[in-house]
């Protein structure tokens, strides 16, 4: 078990585990391509720390910090998550896992296993656009993982990152159609998409406006950033 698969930790953050401080670990590679991906070199490249440093990383935060965010790149590829989710659990921290939901049977498992508090899954894009975007072509994948935490009832979130160009008001809205036909109930997160110099595909700087006046009002849409 001394894979160099964590790329980096955020010792601290106040925003991305909802009502928590945390920390975030971020996982080495990704089995998606997402062009306005902002973790180029994430997704790319090999990781820098071992479990076991991020572990006794968490050792000197006892008392400290509530939870963990198990971000990336994506998590859910490396076949000891549980293992880890359980040594982290341990140590008394709450555990938030960031998926792009392309690992059902992982996610279904730290579920059944009580490995995980809350979920934030990413819906990319409507099912026409998911390869263009994210390069992948298992929308199915993602949507059985979709269908499994609406069907469990455990607590998660469904969010998009909106480049305006790539995702229209009405791509949206297929988004929002689907959630809703699915019987998702909880609140659909906006984020906006920020220009950046790290992007692995050849994305560029938002040229139309969202006309965000036009998005359904049929589930809770929030915007964050
Ligand atoms: S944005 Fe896409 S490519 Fe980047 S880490 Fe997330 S799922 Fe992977």
């Amino acid at each position: 078990m001394t894979d160099k698969a964590l790329y980096d930790i955020t010792p601290f953050t106040l925003l991305d585990y909802p009502e928590h401080l945390a920390a975030i670990f971020w996982f080495a590679k990704c089995q998606m391509r997402c062009v306005y991906c902002y973790n180029r070199d994430m997704v790319l490249n090999e990781g820098k720390l071992s479990p076991q440093e991020a572990l006794a990383f968490l050792q000197s935060r006892l008392g400290l910090l509530e939870g963990v965010v198990l971000s990336g790149g994506e998590a859910t590829m490396y076949e000891w998550l549980a293992w880890f989710a359980h040594e982290i659990k341990s140590l008394g921290f709450k555990v938030k896992l960031d998926t792009n939901g392309l690992n059902t049977a992982m996610v279904k498992s730290l579920i059944e296993n009580s490995l995980v508090d809350y979920i934030a899954l990413d819906y990319k894009a409507p099912k026409e656009k998911f390869l263009s975007i994210t390069r992948d072509k298992h929308f199915n994948i993602f949507s059985q993982t979709l269908n499994y935490l609406i069907a469990s009832e455990f607590p998660f979130e469904v969010r998009t990152t909106v480049h305006s160009d790539l995702l229209r008001a009405e791509d949206i809205n297929r988004i929002i159609q689907d959630l809703h036909r699915r019987g998702y109930k909880g609140v659909y997160y906006l984020h906006r998409f920020l220009y950046t110099d790290t992007h692995l595909g050849r994305v560029k700087k938002e040229k139309s406006p969202f006309e965000s006046e036009k998005l359904s009002n049929k589930i809770p849409i929030v915007w964050r950033g």
